[in-house]
């Protein structure tokens, strides 16, 4: 059965010096209206125990416009502004459901410029987009096509650190059926390979992940060395900026095939619940893959997941998939992580890698076998508590008596 979804198509364009100076001009307000009304919810509740709702930092919002020192803000688009109180909203809706953490401000180094701009603050006529007080549509590269007769319900328009802009434009899409199949796949971050299936298959990093590593020390040791404040260290940053840039994307591409293909391939996928700090913890892992490739892969079959109508399971992070023999059911104290193969003590040799994900998808389908309709939520992991997460813990134990 095919699926409507609501999807972002992501573009780089090419601005005008005019466009470019307007969204800049733009990007400033946002990022100042989101550090100001999170200043001033923050003094109200440290102050005075009072929230804020975003009802009022909106309206706070057009005070600030009356003023002289602000009255700058009146001259970009409010669209992007509002929007800008709408998700610091949102991030004190999760850091209240105890699903994130405090707001932070953004910072003009650190954070990714952005401005979302809603169906009011944009016209789409005949595969032109322009924006809120631009004259001219966007230049922008259509890399693949959009659904047909799509219509972009928000488009928001963003510049990363290596300067490239792109516009991304979220649109209803049809999602075809998967071919109907009962497999199920574990799957394990290796520490050699990105992930280690339970069927056995290594996936590996792409073949370009090593050279792109070197060159990007070599980008970061050559900033090292420009003098602070000087143009060439800027131009320096910049190259840094831009490596990390392409390897960024080239990770995205690999991730979105491996991705796609375990969901078509399975109906149910099971992953292990590794959070970051573990995986730092261990500078050889941290090398071989990082926490940003795992986390990246993770909500992409997540979303790939529902939009397939596929049960992705998530194990609990204390589970011993590694130590745990998949043969006999023997946990070893210790298994030090330069050891590639074991050999328990009931005779079974065990790739490390392999087994842990074998271990894992019989977790996993424990879960989806005893418990009635438990499908981990996309947010169980955060709030670390989920009725899946207590049943793969029994189903553990279940394993662990046999
Ligand atoms: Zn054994």
């Amino acid at each position: 059965m095919a699926r409507q979804v609501r999807r972002a198509f992501k573009y780089r364009f090419y601005p005008t010096e005019e466009q470019a100076a307007e969204l800049s001009r733009t990007f400033g307000c946002v990022r100042l209206v989101y550090n100001k009304a999170l200043e001033e919810r923050t003094r109200a509740w440290h102050v005075e125990r009072r929230r804020i709702s975003y009802t009022q930092s909106s309206a706070l919002l057009t005070q600030w416009k009356k003023t002289r020192e602000f009255a700058f803000l009146a001259e970009v688009s409010c669209v992007p502004l509002q929007q800008a109180l709408r998700h610091l909203q949102m991030a004190f809706t999760n850091f209240f459901a105890k699903r994130a953490a405090y707001p932070r401000f953004k910072s003009r180094k650190r954070s990714r410029a952005s401005a979302e701009y809603t169906r009011s603050a944009f016209t789409w006529r005949d595969g032109h987009l322009t924006l809120a007080k631009m004259t001219a549509p966007l230049d922008i590269r259509w890399s693949r096509p959009l659904p047909q007769g799509a219509e972009p319900s928000t488009v928001t328009v963003s510049r990363d650190s290596a300067g490239r802009w792109f516009v991304s434009l979220l649109c209803k899409d049809i999602i075809p059926a998967a071919p109907a199949t009962e497999s199920a796949v574990g799957i394990d971050a290796g520490i050699t390979s990105l992930v280690v299936l339970s069927s056995g298959e290594k996936v590996d990093n792409p073949r370009h992940e090593r050279r792109d590593r070197a060159r990007l020390a070599k980008a970061q040791r050559d900033l090292s060395r420009k003098a602070p404040g000087s143009a060439n260290r800027d131009k320096a940053r910049r190259r840094v900026a831009q490596v990390h840039a392409r390897i960024a994307d080239r990770r995205r591409d690999f991730l979105h095939k491996v991705s796609t293909r375990l969901v078509r391939e399975n109906q149910t996928v099971v992953i292990e619940d590794l959070t970051v700090g573990n995986m730092l913890k261990n500078r050889k892992l941290a090398r071989a893959m990082s926490d940003a490739a795992w986390r990246e892969l993770r909500s992409m079959l997540e979303y790939k997941c529902a939009w397939y109508g596929r049960d992705l399971v998530v194990v609990d992070r204390w589970f011993p998939s590694t130590k745990l023999c998949g043969t006999c059911g023997t946990v070893r104290a210790k298994l030090p992580l330069d050891l590639r193969e074991w050999t328990c003590e009931c005779g079974a040799v065990h790739d490390r890698d392999v087994n842990a994900a074998r271990n894992i998808l019989a977790a996993g389908l424990a879960v989806t076998a005893c418990g009635d309709g438990v499908r981990p939520q996309r947010d169980t992991s955060r709030t670390g508590r989920s009725s899946a997460k207590q049943e793969t813990r029994r189903a553990t134990a279940g394993a662990l008596r046999l």
